[in-house]
C-alpha cells in the first residue's frame, strides 16, 4: 500500500519545494543563440528525487510543470487547461519512472550520492537525465507530432533532441549539490545554494543583459535593413525617373532631327537632307565614272500670283497637294525635297541616263500640271524642271543643286517645261555673277562711258539729234555689250543709279554741243529709261533737277521706254509718261513693233515719238514685202501724230527707201556709229552737206567708233 511519505519532509524540502516554484516561475535562462532553457527548478526537481526520493520529486515536478505553463500563460502565451494539466501528468509520469528505474537498477539514490564511488554517482546521474530525458521526449514527441501533423523523427529532432544537454548539465548540478550536501553542514550547504542562487541571479541578469543588447542590435540591424530597403526604394524610383527622361530626351532629341531635315509644312525631306543624300551619292560614285544618277530642281510657274491672290492657307493645301503627287510617282530610288517656296527637289538614283531623266521630268510637269481641286477653287499651274546629271565629276551636292537651279532657270526664260543642265549654262550663270558684281564698282572706276549715235532728218540730212548709248570697258574682258549688262542692272535695281549718271553726263554734252557745234540747230538727246523706273516716285524730279543743272531745254531731252516695258506697265507708264509730257520732256517709244502694243493703248500714251525696230528696217532691203508693214507703222504715226525715227539704217537703199515710205528721221550705221564725244566732234566738224555722207563707205570706221 502506497503512503505519502510525510515523515521525510523538513526544512530543507519546504525550502527546496518553494525555490523550485519561484525559479520555475521567474528564471528560466535561455542560451542565447541556442534553443536550450537551464531553469534551476530542473535541477531542484533532481536534487529532490535524490534527496528524498520518488514520491517527493513527484509532487515537486508537476508543481514545477504547473508553475511554469502558468508563467507562460502570463507572458501572454496561450496555453490551455488542458496543456497545464497534460504537462503536470507528463511530468509526473516521468519523474516518477524515472525514480522508479534508479531505485531499481542502483539502489536508493541518496545513498549513492551520500556514500557511493564517483564512477556510481555518475551512472546514476546519467541513468537519471537518460531516463527523465527518455520519457519526456516519448511523451512530448507524441503529442506534438499528433498536434502538428509533422512526423516523429522531426518532431523529436526540432523540439526534444536540445532537452538532453539540459537533462545531463541538471542531473550533473543536483547530484554535486547533493554529494556537497552530505559532505557539509547543512547551514553551510544552505547558504551555499543562496550563493549558487545569487550566482544564478547574476548570470541570468548577465544573460537577459546580453539578450538586451543583442536585441537592441538586432533592432539598429532592422532598422538598417529597414533604411536600405528604403534606400532601394528610392533609387528604384530615381533609375526609373531618369529612364523616362532619358526617353523624352531621345524623343526629342529625334524630333529636333527631323525638325532639322525636314519640311514643316508637306513633311517631305528639305534642302540639307537632300544635300547630304547627294553628297552620300557622290561618294558611293567614287571615282568610278560609268556610275551617275539625275537631279531634278522643280519651281512651279505662277505660284506667287496663287498665294497672292487666294491667300496663304489655299497657297499651303496647294503646295500639300503638289508635295503629294510628286511622293506617288513611283520609281525606284526617288527622294522628293521641298527646298522652300514653290521650289522642290527630285533624286532619281537609277536614273543614270538623260533620257530616263527626261521621261520622269515629262511625267512631272504632267502631273503638276493637272488641276488641283480645293473646296469650290480649281487651281491650276505649271512646272519648270532643270536636270542635271549627278556623277564622279562634281565633289559637292551643293553644286548640283546649284546646276539643276541654273538649269530650271534655263527652262523658264525658254518657256520649255524642262531643260537640261550644260556647262555653257553655268558658264553664262557665272557671267551674270561677275557682270553684277563688277558693274557695282564700274561707276567709280571711270569705267562706264557715253557713247552717241546721231539721228539724222532723212530728208535733208542734218543731225537732229542724238541717242545716248552706254559702254562699259571691263578693265580684263574689254568691252562688255549693253544688251549683256543692262538685263542685269534692271533685275539688281543698279539700273536706277546707272541712268541717273548717263542722264547728267548725256545732258550735259547736249548743253556743250547747244553752246558750240550745233548752236544755230536746237538738237535733242535720247535717253534710254528702263522699265524699272516706272516704280521710282522721284523719277521726275531727278530729270528735272539735271534739265536745270545742265541748262538745256526740256523738250531738248527725249526719254525712250521700248514698247514691251512700256506695255508691261502700261497704266504705271501712262501716268509717268503725262507727268514728263506736263513738263515740256519728249517721249518715245523704242523697238517699235516688237511689243505687240495694242492700238488702243497707243492712243492713251502721251508719246512724240515711235522709233522703228531694226528688224523692220533690215526687211526693206528685201525688195518683196518688207515695205508694207513700216507703210502701216508710219502711216499709223502721222495717223496719231506722232514722228517716226527708223532704228538700223545700213545701206543708202534702206534710208531712200525709209524716206519714200514718209519716215522722216533715221538712225544707223549708214549715218554714224555710236561715238564718243570726241567722236561726237570730229564728226561735227565735217559734217557739211548731203554729199558728205554719201562719201562715207558704211563698211569703214568712223573716227571715234568703239567697237563694240
Ligand atoms: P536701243 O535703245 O534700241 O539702241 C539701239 C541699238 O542698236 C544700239 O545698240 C546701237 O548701237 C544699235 N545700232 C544702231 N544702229 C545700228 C545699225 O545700223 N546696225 C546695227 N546692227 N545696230 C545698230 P547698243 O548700244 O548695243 O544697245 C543695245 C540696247 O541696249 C539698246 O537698244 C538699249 O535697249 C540698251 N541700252 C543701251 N544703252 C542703254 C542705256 O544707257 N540705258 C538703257 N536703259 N538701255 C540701254
Ligand atoms: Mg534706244
Ligand atoms: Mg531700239
Amino acid at each position: 500500500m502506497w503512503a505519502f511519505p510525510a515523515g521525510r519532509v523538513d526544512g530543507l524540502f519546504v525550502f527546496l519545494t518553494l525555490s523550485t516554484v519561484v525559479f520555475a516561475t521567474f528564471s528560466q535562462i535561455q542560451l542565447p543563440r541556442v534553443k536550450v532553457h537551464i531553469t534551476l527548478s530542473d535541477i531542484l526537481v533532481f536534487l529532490v528525487l535524490i534527496l528524498y526520493g520518488g514520491e517527493l520529486a513527484t509532487l515537486v515536478a508537476v508543481m514545477e510543470s504547473v508553475t511554469a505553463s502558468l508563467s507562460f500563460k502570463r507572458r501572454g502565451i496561450n496555453i490551455t487547461a488542458k496543456t497545464v494539466a497534460l504537462n503536470g501528468a507528463i511530468a509526473a509520469v516521468s519523474t516518477y519512472t524515472t525514480a522508479y528505474l534508479a531505485q531499481f537498477v542502483l539502489g536508493p539514490p541518496y545513498l549513492i550520492a551520500k556514500a557511493g564511488q564517483f564512477t556510481e554517482l555518475a551512472l546514476m546521474l546519467s541513468l537519471l537525465a537518460l531516463a527523465l530525458f527518455a520519457v519526456n521526449s516519448i511523451f512530448v514527441t507524441i503529442f506534438t507530432s499528433l498536434k502538428t501533423g509533422r512526423s516523429l523523427w522531426e518532431v523529436w529532432y526540432v523540439y526534444c533532441l536540445n532537452g538532453l544537454v539540459l537533462y545531463l548539465t541538471s542531473a550533473f548540478f543536483a547530484g554535486l549539490l547533493a554529494k556537497t550536501l552530505y559532505s557539509f553542514d547543512s547551514l553551510l550547504v544552505t547558504l551555499g545554494l543562496a550563493a549558487a542562487g545569487l550566482v544564478y541571479f547574476t548570470f541570468w541578469r548577465y544573460v537577459n543583459d546580453i539578450k538586451k543588447t543583442s536585441a537592441q542590435a538586432e533592432q539598429v540591424e532592422r532598422e538598417r535593413a529597414e533604411q536600405a530597403e528604403r534606400h532601394i526604394v528610392e533609387l528604384e524610383h530615381y533609375v526609373e525617373q531618369k529612364e523616362i527622361a532619358e526617353v523624352a530626351l531621345r524623343e526629342s532629341r529625334e524630333e529636333f532631327r527631323h525638325a532639322a531635315y525636314h519640311d514643316a509644312l508637306t513633311d517631305l525631306p528639305n534642302r540639307n537632307f537632300f544635300r547630304q543624300r547627294l553628297n552620300e551619292l557622290l561618294a558611293e560614285c567614287g571615282e568610278d565614272l560609268e556610275r551617275s544618277f539625275a537631279v531634278l530642281f522643280l519651281d512651279l510657274d505662277r505660284f506667287k500670283r496663287i498665294n497672292d491672290s487666294l491667300g496663304h492657307s489655299l497657297g499651303d493645301r496647294f503646295l500639300k497637294e503638289i508635295a503629294n503627287r510628286l511622293t506617288a510617282l513611283e520609281h525606284e530610288g526617288k527622294l522628293v525635297a521641298r527646298f522652300g517656296g514653290d521650289e522642290f527637289g527630285v533624286i532619281l538614283e537609277k536614273a543614270g541616263g538623260v533620257d530616263t531623266a527626261t521621261e520622269v521630268a515629262k511625267e512631272i510637269v504632267r502631273s503638276v500640271s493637272r488641276p488641283v481641286r480645293i473646296g469650290e477653287k480649281k487651281i491650276q499651274t505649271g512646272v519648270s524642271v532643270g536636270i542635271v546629271i549627278g556623277d564622279a565629276t562634281y565633289s559637292d551636292g551643293e553644286d548640283l543643286i546649284r546646276d539643276s537651279d541654273i538649269a530650271m532657270y534655263h527652262a523658264k526664260e525658254s518657256s520649255r517645261p524642262f531643260e537640261l543642265f550644260d556647262k555653257r549654262m553655268h558658264e553664262t550663270a557665272v557671267n551674270l555673277i561677275e557682270i553684277e558684281t563688277g558693274v557695282r564698282h564700274a561707276i567709280e572706276r571711270n569705267e562706264l562711258t557715253v557713247n552717241y549715235q546721231p539721228i539724222v532728218s532723212l530728208s535733208s540730212l542734218e543731225i537732229r539729234g542724238f541717242e545716248a548709248l552706254v559702254r562699259w570697258t571691263h578693265p580684263t574682258r574689254g568691252p562688255i555689250s549693253p544688251a549683256e549688262f543692262i538685263p542685269v542692272c534692271e533685275s539688281t535695281g543698279l539700273i536706277v543709279p546707272l541712268t541717273q549718271w548717263i542722264l547728267r553726263e548725256s545732258c550735259s554734252r547736249l548743253s556743250e554741243w547747244s553752246l558750240g557745234p550745233l548752236s544755230d540747230s536746237l538738237p535733242f538727246i535720247s535717253v534710254n529709261l528702263s522699265g524699272r523706273h516706272f516704280a521710282e516716285p522721284d523719277l521726275l524730279d531727278h530729270v528735272n533737277e539735271v534739265i536745270y543743272d545742265t541748262r538745256i531745254r526740256p523738250s531738248q531731252l527725249k526719254l525712250e521706254i521700248t514698247e514691251s516695258a512700256a506695255m508691261e506697265n502700261a497704266d504705271a507708264a501712262i501716268k509717268i509718261l503725262q507727268q514728263l509730257r506736263a513738263h515740256g520732256i519728249q517721249v518715245s517709244i523704242d523697238d517699235f513693233g516688237t511689243g505687240y502694243s495694242s492700238l488702243s493703248y497707243l492712243q492713251r500714251f502721251p508719246i512724240n515719238t515711235l522709233k522703228i525696230d531694226r528688224s523692220f528696217v533690215t526687211e526693206l532691203s528685201d525688195e518683196t514685202g518688207g515695205g508694207k508693214l513700216v507703210s502701216t507703222i508710219v502711216a499709223m504715226a502721222k495717223a496719231l501724230d506722232l514722228d517716226v525715227i527708223a532704228e538700223g539704217i545700213e545701206t543708202e537703199t534702206q534710208a531712200e527707201k525709209l524716206r519714200d515710205l514718209g519716215c522722216e528721221f533715221g538712225q544707223g550705221y549708214l549715218f554714224s556709229k555710236p561715238l564718243t564725244e570726241e567722236g561726237v566732234l570730229e564728226l561735227l566738224d565735217g559734217w557739211r552737206t548731203r554729199e558728205d555722207l554719201l562719201r562715207v563707205p558704211v563698211v569703214s570706221e568712223l573716227p571715234g567708233e568703239v567697237k563694240a
